[in-house]
Order: C-alpha cells, then sequence, then structure tokens
C-alpha cells in the first residue's frame, strides 16, 4: 500500500492514537479507523503526548462537544509540533470553514474515515495537508470493521447513517446527509465475524436508526431479526431510537425476537407539547405515551431510557414543569440530561427567545434529581428478578460487573465467572441508581 519512501522512512510503523467523542457510531467507525491504521503496519499508543499521529474523531452535537475537540488539538500541537494531527468526523464536516482555521494538519469529514492511514503517509511524504470538500454526505459504503475489540464485551455494529428530520436544533443531517441503509448480507457477515471472535452481544447503531431500511424497501425488525439469527450472538441491543417511527407491527416483530434486549432507549428530548412542536419534533407527548405503553404491552420486564434537554429556545417555566410531570408519569430507568446549546446554521439558532444560562443550568439541576431518583426506583425493582448478566469486568477475587438485558449493571459475588461469560444471576439489592447487587444460580 506505501511507497518505498514511506518504507524507508519507517511512517508505516509509526505510533498512532484516536480520541473520540461523541456518539456510538462515531466509535464504531473509530474502530474502523483503527483497523486501517493496524492493517497499514502503524502501531497502537496509549499515550496521545507520545504519539506520532493523533486522529481526532470529533463530536458536534452540543457545543461542547466542539470545544473538547478544539483543545484537545492545541494541546497536543503545544506538545508536539511535529506530530501529525488529524482532527476528524462531524465537527470539520459541519462547522468546515471554522475547524480549518484550528491548524490541523489534515481534515476529514464523515466520509473515507477508513483512508486516513494514507492520508497521513502522504502528508508525511509531500508535506501537503489534506482537506476534505465540503458537502452533505452521501457516501454509501459501510466498512465491515473487520476488527474485533474483546476488550469491550459488546461489539457495535453499525447499519445506517444519515437523518432527514431535521430537528430545529439539531445540526447532525448537515453533518451526516440522509438516510443511508446497510444491506442485510453485510451486517449478517459482520455479525459472524464477531460472533466468532466471541462477542456474545451486538449493539446495533445508526444516526437514526429507527429509519433503516426506509431507503433500501425494509424495516429495522428486517436487521434485528438477521443478526439475531446468527449462530454464537446470544443478545442483540438496539441503541437510540425515535419514537414516532415506531409501529405495533414493529414492536411485534421485535417480541417474536428471543434475543433482543428489553431495554428502549427512546429519545424524547421534551415532555411538553409546545416545546416539542418549536422543537420540530413529529409526536406530541400523549403520543410518545402511547408508544412507550405498546412497547410495555409486548415487553412487561422493559427497561425504557430516554434523552431529555433542558433549556431550549423559548422553554417558558410552565413548559418546564410540563415536561417534569411527563418525565415523571413515564418511569424511566435512565435519562441522559442535557442543556440546550445553539448550533449555528440550525433552523433554533435564528430564535431570539434564548433561555439564560442560569435558568438553564438551574433546570438542568431539577431534571437531573428527577432522573436519578427514577433509576433508583426501576433499580429497586429489579430486586427478586432473575436475569442473565454479561460480565464485564473481574474487579476482584470477589466480585464481578456485568449488564442484564435491561441494562441494569450487577455486582456479583461469590462466583467465578469471567469476562465474556453470561451467567443467571438473583437480584438481591440495590445500591441506589449505580448498581444492583446479584448471586449466582445454577
Ligand atoms: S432525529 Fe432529530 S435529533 Fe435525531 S439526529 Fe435527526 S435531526 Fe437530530
Amino acid at each position: 500500500m506505501f511507497s518505498e519512501t514511506a518504507q524507508k522512512n519507517g511512517w508505516c510503523f509509526m505510533k498512532y492514537a484516536i480520541c473520540t467523542f461523541g456518539c456510538k457510531v462515531n466509535q464504531y467507525e473509530s474502530a474502523v479507523i483503527e483497523k486501517s491504521l493496524k492493517d497499514a503496519g502503524f502501531e497502537k499508543s496509549e499515550d496521545i503526548f507520545s504519539s506520532d499521529a493523533v486522529i481526532i474523531n470529533s463530536c458536534c452535537v452540543t457545543e461542547n462537544g466542539d470545544k473538547k475537540a478544539k483543545r484537545l488539538l492545541m494541546r497536543i500541537k503545544n506538545n508536539d509540533p511535529s506530530c501529525v494531527t488529524v482532527l476528524a468526523g462531524c465537527y470539520p464536516q459541519a462547522f468546515g470553514g471554522e475547524a480549518s482555521k484550528l491548524g490541523a494538519d489534515i481534515l476529514v469529514g464523515t466520509e473515507n474515515k477508513d483512508a486516513i492511514a494514507a492520508m497521513i503517509i502522504k502528508y508525511k511524504e509531500s508535506g501537503q495537508a489534506y482537506t476534505f470538500s465540503y458537502g452533505r454526505p452521501t457516501e454509501k459504503l459501510y466498512r465491515g470493521n473487520g476488527h474485533a475489540d474483546m476488550e469491550k464485551t459488546r461489539a457495535y455494529i453499525k447499519i445506517e447513517d444519515g437523518c432527514d428530520c431535521f430537528c430545529s436544533y439539531c445540526i447532525i443531517p448537515y453533518a451526516r446527509g440522509s438516510v443511508r441503509s446497510r444491506g442485510i448480507a453485510e451486517i449478517i457477515s459482520e455479525a459472524e465475524f464477531q460472533a466468532g471472535c466471541g462477542h456474545k452481544e451486538i449493539i446495533l447503531v445508526g444516526i437514526n436508526l429507527s429509519c433503516y431500511g426506509k431507503d433500501i424497501g425494509l424495516r429495522l425488525p428486517d436487521a434485528v431479526h438477521a443478526v439475531c439469527s446468527v449462530a454464537g450472538v446470544e443478545r442483540v441491543r438496539l441503541s437510540s431510537l425515535e419514537p414516532e417511527l415506531l409501529t405495533r407491527n414493529d414492536i411485534e416483530r421485535f417480541a417474536a425476537e428471543e434475543k433482543l434486549c428489553p431495554h428502549f432507549h427512546l429519545s424524547l428530548q421534551s415532555g411538553s407539547a409546545k416545546t416539542l412542536e418549536r422543537m420540530n419534533r413529529r409526536y406530541t407527548p400523549a403520543e410518545y405515551a402511547e408508544t412507550v405503553a405498546m412497547i410495555r404491552e409486548y415487553f412487561p420486564d422493559c427497561a425504557i431510557t430516554t434523552d431529555i434537554m433542558v433549556g431550549f429556545a423559548g422553554e417558558t417555566d410552565r413548559e418546564f414543569e410540563e415536561s417534569c410531570e411527563f418525565v415523571k408519569s413515564i418511569g424511566f430507568a435512565g435519562c441522559h440530561v442535557f442543556t440546550y446549546s445553539v448550533r449555528e446554521g440550525t433552523a433554533a439558532a435564528k430564535r431570539s427567545d434564548f433561555v439564560p444560562k442560569q435558568t438553564a443550568a438551574e433546570r438542568y439541576r431539577i431534571m437531573s434529581g428527577i432522573a436519578a431518583q427514577q433509576k433508583a426506583e426501576f433499580f429497586e425493582r429489579q430486586k427478586g428478578q432473575v436475569r442473565e448478566v454479561l460480565i464485564q469486568r473481574r474487579e476482584s477475587a470477589e466480585y464481578a460487573n456485568g449488564l442484564t438485558p435491561q441494562y441494569v449493571p450487577v455486582r456479583l459475588y461469590g462466583s467465578s465467572a469471567r469476562k465474556h461469560d453470561i451467567v443467571k444471576v438473583r437480584i438481591i439489592g440495590a445500591c441506589g441508581g449505580d448498581f444492583c447487587v446479584g448471586t449466582e444460580i445454577s
């Protein structure tokens, strides 16, 4: 793959580090980058400050994501100006003009991430910086990563990219383009590979996973069925879903899959109808509650988790209270609470009724308190249940930590189970919303 000059100079044996920000899709794509670097002869370094090349796989869903990537880039450049820096992913894709002023040697958007190894070599050979061409991403290829990270007990498989929803606060459709779904044969082949390496749990990920198949005449349950049919795969989990896109038929089909984890992360964003409307979300709180009820009808023992945004533009005290009451009425097993941040280029960025930072911070505090209480209550309700626990880590001779299909962390005492084992456990206690305690049963 590399020129004689590259081989002679040892550039293909350079040490690299990857820093990943953001969602599970980004984590999957970092594994793709990692595979391409290893295949090219690069060596992994655990220390970013003693690496010859550092790849920052960025996220721009909030302002904080951009800041983290920028700060890290500056620190790496200040530490060693000769280190090759690659700024990749959603941030340069969505904010190319701004990102190009930061001094990264190579800028890559959300496409061509697996060509980064070749770009680094080319840069070393020619000293020529690379900048991707801006535009809405259209790449259709999914590179099965063929790389099993057995340090992790669960493998991600990306089956979808892109989103056409254009929620008024969200920059992602600009960074990721339209919905593009991966074909079933490729998904099966990657699931077979991961199962063959010993991964028992597969997590299906996408930018808007619920849209899977809309461009190729399929539905998400088709992909779920395909992965559940692979020998060696023992559990399949779905990442975040959009509530309005799930039909009764989809849920019925999910329920027919024994390997599918009864854990649904159903994105809410707000429990106020007016706020949802301004957000350009396509459901009301009542419709969201109906979808939750439908899921619980088929999965009585399931965990429903969600994302909640506080302090969106124009959110009044009354709307915030409605949101809190709605969250309480659902009884979530976990909520990711976050504060709205303006993303230039989105419809909401043009508004003038932004919530003062202090008010947003106070709302964050209140909503996080409600979320913590609900989680603790859910964990408390696990007591007495028998669950299959996938062991994640053996912390000491005394105990190991694992996860139930409902995504509840369990501390397991008096068991010799090892990482990657799935064991039957009775939940005997809960430590607030931190973890449950269990004993193995034969
Ligand atoms: S569904 Fe809305 S929030 Fe989710 S990625 Fe698409 S535009 Fe963003």
